[in-house]
C-alpha cells in the first residue's frame, strides 16, 4: 500500500534518495572511517547552528537530550517557560529528575515574552532557564533572539533551548545569541527518519556538569565530551543516522543555508494565507511558526472527517495536540517539503472542503 505523504510535525517527509543514504554498509564505531564521518557531521551541524560550541550526538529522540540538558546544568533552580505541550513536558522532565524548578506559563496560543523572562530572572532564584523555540503543539514561534538578549543581562544564568521543530529549517545563530544548549531530534526540521538527536553545548555547561553528580552515564555530557574529543561517541551510535545526516548536510549546503531558511518562510506564508481564508491561525499574531501552522476551527468543520478524507487521497495532516485535540489541526511545512508539495496539499484540502 502507498504510504501517505507526511504533513505532520514529525516524523516529516523523507524522499527516497535521502532515505537510501541511511542504508549504507556500517563502519566500526572505533574506526578511523567513523571518526571521519563524525567530524563531517559535527562540522556541518556547527555551520547550521552558527556555533563553534561542541556538538554532541545522541542515539535517542530529542526528549533524551531535554532530560540530559537539565540534569547536567541546574545547580540552583530552573525556570521552565511553558507555552504548550512540549515546553510543559520539559518542566515535567525537570521536576521528575528531582531538580528544583518552576513552570512559568502563558495561555495556549500565546508566546513566551522577554519581559516575563526578565521578571523571573530578576528574582535571583534561577541559574537555568528552558525555552522551546518553536512550540509544535500551538504553532507558536517564541522570540528567541529577544529572550536571549534578556538572559545575557544575567551572566550566571544559562539558556537551554529546544529547537526540535525549527533546527535546520529556521535560522538561529547560537553563538551570537549566547544559547548554551540548542537541541533537536532529526525527524522534524532536519527531515530524516526518527531515532537520533543532536545538540550544541557551551563551555559553561561542561563546567557546570563537572560539578554535578548523579547524572547517570548515558546522558552525562562530560562522558560524551570525553569521547567527542576523540571524534567518537561513548556507546555504539545509530551510524545509519549519521550517514543520513552527512547526506542531508551535503544537500543543505548545496542548496545554500540561507536559501533553505528563506524557503521555509515562503512555505509558511503560503500555508498561513490559505489557513486564514478557510479557518484562522491559532498562534498569537506576530508569533506564528515558520515550520508548522496550527489552525483554529471557527466554522466548526468536522476536522476528523477532513483528515480522513485527506488520508484517503494520500496526505497526512495532524490533529490538535493535548488540550487542543478536536479544536485545532496542524500542517507542517518543515524539513524536505517543497512548494509543490504544499500547493498539492492545499488544492486537495480545497477539494475535500468543497465535498464536505
Ligand atoms: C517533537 C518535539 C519534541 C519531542 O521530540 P522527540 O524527538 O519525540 O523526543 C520536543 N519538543 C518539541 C518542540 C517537539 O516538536
Amino acid at each position: 500500500m502507498e504510504k501517505p505523504k507526511l504533513f505532520i510535525p514529525g516524523p516529516t517527509h523523507v524522499d527516497s534518495e535521502l532515505l537510501s543514504s541511511l542504508a549504507e554498509y556500517p563502519v566500526g564505531h572505533r574506526s578511523a572511517q567513523f571518526s571521519e564521518l563524525y567530524d563531517e557531521v559535527v562540522d556541518g551541524v556547527q555551520k547550521v547552528l552558527f556555533t563553534s560550541n561542541r556538538i554532541l550526538l545522541g542515539t535517542c529522540s530529542a526528549t533524551g537530550l531535554m532530560e540530559s540538558a537539565v540534569r547536567n546544568t541546574v545547580q540552583k533552580r530552573c525556570a521552565n517557560f511553558v507555552c504548550g505541550a512540549f515546553s510543559k513536558r520539559w518542566h515535567e522532565i525537570t521536576a521528575s529528575c528531582g531538580i528544583e524548578c518552576d513552570s512559568i506559563s502563558v495561555e495556549l496560543g500565546k508566546a513566551t515574552k522577554p519581559e516575563a523572562v526578565r521578571e523571573a530572572l530578576e528574582t535571583g532564584k534561577y541559574d537555568t532557564i528552558t525555552v522551546v523555540h518553536n512550540e509544535t503543539s500551538t504553532g507558536v514561534m517564541n522570540p528567541i533572539a529577544e529572550i536571549a538578549e534578556v538572559v545575557r543581562d544575567f551572566p550566571d544564568v544559562v539558556l537551554l533551548v529546544d529547537m526540535v521543530s525549527s533546527m535546520a529549517s529556521v535560522k538561529v545563530e547560537v553563538d551570537k545569541l549566547g544559547i548554551d544548549v540548542a537541541l533537536a531530534s532529526v525527524q522534524k526540521g532536519w527531515g530524516l527518519p526518527p531515532g537520533f538527536a543532536v545538540c550544541s553545548v557551551s563551555d559553561r555547561i561542561f563546567e557546570r556538569s563537572e560539578q554535578i553528580s548523579n547524572k547517570g552515564y548515558y546522558f552525562d555530557f562530560k562522558v560524551m565530551e570525553k569521547y567527542a574529543k576523540k571524534s567518537q561517541t561513548p556507546t555504539t551510535p545509530s551510524i545509519p543516522h549519521m550517514q543520513g545526516l552527512r547526506a542531508q548536510l551535503a544537500r543543505i549546503f548545496k542548496d545554500g543555508l540561507e536559501n533553505r531558511f528563506q524557503h521555509h518562510i515562503k512555505l509558511a506564508e503560503e500555508v498561513r494565507s490559505w489557513v486564514r481564508q478557510k479557518f484562522d491561525t491559532f498562534a498569537e499574531s506576530g508569533y506564528e511558526s515558520n515550520t508548522v501552522t496550527c489552525a483554529g476551527n471557527p466554522n466548526g468543520i468536522d476536522l476528523i472527517e477532513m483528515a480522513n478524507r485527506l488520508l484517503k487521497r494520500g496526505y497526512m495532516i495532524s490533529g490538535g495536540y493535548g488540550p487542543l485535540k478536536g479544536k485545532t489541526f496542524r500542517i507542517a511545512h518543515m524539513g524536505n517539503l517543497q512548494m509543490d508539495d504544499i500547493r498539492d496539499l492545499l488544492t486537495t484540502m480545497d477539494n475535500v472542503l468543497d465535498e464536505m
